[in-house]
């Protein structure tokens, strides 16, 4: 019986209909698709894209080479030297991050003291030369410079939730 059945149906094309009768109801449906780059959707204030590395108002940097985020990075794409200054204190001599090895976890960022590594909403990017892929301190510090006004904003909103 059920084969008979199965054999009405497939003569029928019953498959086919219930599949063009989905088609036709999402034809006229809303669209959906974001029509990448001219349309954007919006992004949280949590975004974790490209790295930078902050400053203090006055300008000095905020990272004080501890290596917790090194140490917290489980795909340990961090490389952090660190030197004594004159004054005593210690700031880092060297700050790579491999981007082709971090999988954008924002750990780095949750266990800075000082919010000194953050992930920022920046998330076109593309690499001309190889090694261009292992960020170094200029750059993210020069990532911070620039973008230091969106960073701050995003870690204001995103305060009462830490
Ligand atoms: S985002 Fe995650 S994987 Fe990338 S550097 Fe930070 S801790 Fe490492
Ligand atoms: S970025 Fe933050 S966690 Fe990493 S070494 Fe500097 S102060 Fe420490």
């Amino acid at each position: 019986m059920n084969t008979a059945l199965a054999y009405v149906r497939s003569l029928l094309l019953l498959e086919l209909w219930r599949g063009l009768l989905l088609t036709g109801r999402y034809l006229f449906d809303r669209k959906i698709t974001v029509q990448y780059p001219e349309e954007k959707i919006p992004q949280s204030c949590r975004f974790n894209g490209l790295h930078a590395l902050r400053r203090y108002p006055n300008g000095e940097e905020r990272c004080i080479a501890c290596k917790l985020c090194e140490a917290a990075c489980p795909a340990a794409c961090i490389t952090i030297d660190a030197k004594e200054r004159a004054d005593g204190s210690r700031r880092t001599t060297r700050y790579d991050i491999d981007l082709f090895k971090c999988i954008y976890c924002g750990f780095c960022e949750a266990a800075c003291p000082t919010d000194a590594i953050v992930l920022t909403r920046i998330f076109e990017f593309h690499f001309e030369k190889r090694g261009d892929q292992v960020i170094t301190k200029e750059r993210l510090l020069a990532i911070g410079d620039r973008y230091e006004e969106q960073i701050a904003a995003d870690r204001a909103a995103d305060a009462p939730y830490r």
